[in-house]
Formats: structure tokens, C-alpha cells, sequence
């Protein structure tokens, strides 16, 4: 056995290909992974057409290129100087790379090494070249390398195909450990119903927030949300009333101690400004919908109210592995989610399948090796 499938962009466009190609060889510090299921995620499509011009200065693997950014699977091989796992271990493959030894890696700050690169999807800096050259394999082929230490180990009792909706959740998480979030706080959420915003109310929820207020517009996906834990989860259509009305009238007009603005970026601004106005003295706000619009940001008042707003994208490793410890315990649910399952050779009709679906209760999935 030497040859593996692998769905292949040839062209930048909305089409992958099926290739034989050579399964890859591990070097000494990584691990060779039989990928098990591999996430389509919604933002899949606008990466393979249009970041070549929406974002040029955001690096692409070189084409043909092998995408799939969030997989899971087992452990097959690994290198020779791999000892804290084995042949068997079932795993997460955190995507994000670093170089390793730059002034913010060796801080422990990975996600600031200038040469930070999404494996199987892009890059941000002028080191994610020889980082997609290192590591060229995404989740869309059977078998791909990762080093050890990008690895979360998953209990037997996370399936393959909701390890693989991780890397989303692992956003939400992130921002809310930024956020500061603990027992007994008030966290709002908007974009509550899509796949980061229902991350962060299922985390916030996780983290023991006890008031969770989520903001959407599709009433009937916004009911499913509050279904989640209604002692604990409010929601509201936006426009019904200003977010920041609502949010002090639950809570005795203080305002919500944190603030996750999971909204894409087509939204208006104005959702992501009156979220910052819902927040009480000493509040935060963490964006991860990445807001495409400038914002009119109040600074006198953030000032006054110590109001603070921070950007945050991805998670680390660690934080996947306090995600895997949290659904073995129950206290982070993940049969919410619905799995749409295609083999790796229909990943075409898996993208299609991005157009319909129910929020971010649907979890699209292509498996390999079927
Ligand atoms: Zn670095």
C-alpha cells in the first residue's frame, strides 16, 4: 500500500479532484494520521475562489493543493522521536502551525509567530510558504502528516465526525477564556445560531456562565438554541429590541459581562456596536465572526466604562485538549449536532451541501477511505 486518494483543487475555483497520489512518509517529530472524517467548513468555499483577490496578502498553498482544514482519525505511524503517542490513538488534528522557535513561539504564544499557517487551508505571513511545502496534506485524503505537538487526543466517546468540528469550537472557546468567562457571569452571543456563535453559547454554557443571551435573526434555529438549557439561554430575533435594551432589562441594568461577536462578516456593524453597549463596567468584547466593517468604536465611553474589545482568532492545542476533556465529562454536549456524512469522492456535492444547511447544527463531513 502505497498509494492514498486525495481530493485535489487543480484550478482555483469550486471544483476538487479525485488523484492517486503517494501516501506521505513522516519525519522524526510528526505523526501519520488515517484521517477518519474531515469538516467542510462554511467558510471552505469563499477560501478556494475568492481569497486570491478578497485577501491576496493571505498566503494559499500552491495549487494542486490538498484542502480540508479541521480532520480527525488515527494515529498510523509515528516518527522516531514521537513517544507520547502510539499506532491506534484517536485524535484531533489541530491545523494551526508555527515555526517553533521565533521570539512569540518561544513565549508560548503560537498563534503570533509570524509564520502562522492553517495546514490545508492559508496562511497569514511569509513563512506559511515553506510551512504548506512542510506540511501540504488538509483533512480532503486519507492519510496526512501533522507534528506531534498539533495533536488532541479524543476519548472513545467523541466520534470522529464531531472531532472534526473542533476547530470552530475551539474559536469559541478561546474567545471566552479571553473574555475571562466563569461561573455566575452573563455572556451575550451574537450570530448565536451559526457555527461559531452556537460554539460559544454550548462553551459558555460548558464554562458555567449562568445567564446566556444569544442574538440571531431565524426565530425557529433561535428556539433550538434556547432549547439547549432554557433555565439558562435567552434569545432575541434582531430588530424585535435594541440588543442593548433587552440585555440591561435582564440583567437588573447592569449589562452583560462579556460579549462574543460571532456575526460573519456581511453583517452590519450595527449589531457588533450595540453588543459593545450591552456590556457593563469592566465588560469585554471578543470578536471571531471577523466584522468586515469598520466600527464606530465610542472610545470616550469605553474608557469610562473600562470597556475593553479584543480580536481573537483560533485556539491553541491545549484548549482543544480542555474541549476533548469536557465532552468525556458530558459538561460540552456535541450530539447537538446533526452530521451531513459524504465520502471523500462526493466532496463536491459536501460544498453544495453548505448552502442548505440548518445553521450550525449542521455539521458537514467528508469521510475518506469510502
Ligand atoms: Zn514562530
Amino acid at each position: 500500500m502505497s498509494k492514498m486518494q486525495a481530493a485535489r483543487l487543480h484550478e482555483v475555483g469550486p471544483t476538487f479532484t479525485i488523484d492517486q497520489i503517494d501516501i506521505p512518509q513522516c519525519g522524526p517529530n510528526d505523526v501519520l494520521v488515517q484521517v477518519k472524517a474531515c469538516n467542510v467548513v462554511p467558510n471552505l468555499r469563499n477560501v478556494i475562489e475568492h481569497y486570491p483577490t478578497w485577501f491576496p496578502y493571505l498566503p494559499l498553498p500552491k495549487l494542486p493543493a490538498i484542502y480540508g482544514l479541521d480532520a480527525a482519525g488515527i494515529v498510523h505511524t509515528v516518527g522516531s522521536h514521537v513517544h507520547s503517542l502510539k499506532p491506534g490513538d484517536r485524535v484531533y488534528v489541530n491545523p494551526g502551525r508555527s515555526c517553533g522557535s521565533c521570539h512569540s513561539c518561544l513565549r508560548g504564544q503560537h498563534l503570533n509567530c509570524t509564520a502562522f499557517t492553517f495546514q490545508g487551508y492559508f496562511g497569514f505571513g511569509a513563512g506559511s510558504q515553506r510551512v504548506f511545502e512542510d506540511y501540504p496534506y488538509g483533512g480532503f485524503c486519507e492519510y496526512m502528516t501533522s507534528p506531534a505537538d498539533g495533536l488532541v487526543k479524543l476519548p472513545e466517546s467523541i466520534s470522529f465526525e464531531q472531532g472534526c468540528r473542533f476547530g470552530y469550537l475551539g474559536t469559541a472557546y478561546s474567545a471566552l477564556r479571553k473574555a475571562g468567562v466563569c461561573a455566575g457571569q452573563t455572556v451575550l452571543i451574537s450570530g448565536a445560531t451559526g457555527t461559531l456563535g452556537l460554539g460559544a453559547v454550548m462553551l459558555a454554557l460548558a464554562m458555567g456562565a449562568t445567564k446566556v443571551f444569544g442574538i440571531a435573526r431565524n426565530r425557529q434555529l433561535l428556539e433550538r438554541v434556547r432549547q439547549i438549557d432554557p433555565s439558562r439561554v435567552q434569545v432575541l430575533s434582531i430588530g424585535d429590541q435594541p440588543t442593548e435594551e433587552w440585555v440591561q432589562a435582564n440583567t437588573d441594568g447592569l449589562g452583560a459581562d462579556v460579549f462574543i461577536d460571532a456575526i460573519g462578516p456581511g453583517a452590519p456593524h450595527e449589531i457588533s456596536i450595540s453588543g459593545i453597549k450591552s456590556l457593563r463596567r469592566g465588560g469585554r468584547m471578543v470578536d471571531i465572526g471577523g466584522m468586515a466593517e469598520d466600527l464606530p468604536v465610542p472610545m470616550f465611553q469605553l474608557m469610562c466604562y473600562q470597556i475593553s474589545v479584543i480580536g481573537s482568532l483560533w485556539f491553541s492545542v491545549a484548549e482543544g485538549q480542555d474541549m476533548a476533556a469536557m465532552a468525556a465529562a458530558g459538561t460540552l454536549n456535541l450530539s447537538l449536532f446533526e452530521q451531513e456524512v459524504f465520502p471523500l469522492s462526493q466532496v463536491n456535492d459536501a460544498l453544495d451541501a453548505l448552502e442548505d444547511r440548518k445553521g450550525g447544527f449542521t455539521n458537514v463531513v467528508v469521510k475518506p477511505g469510502q
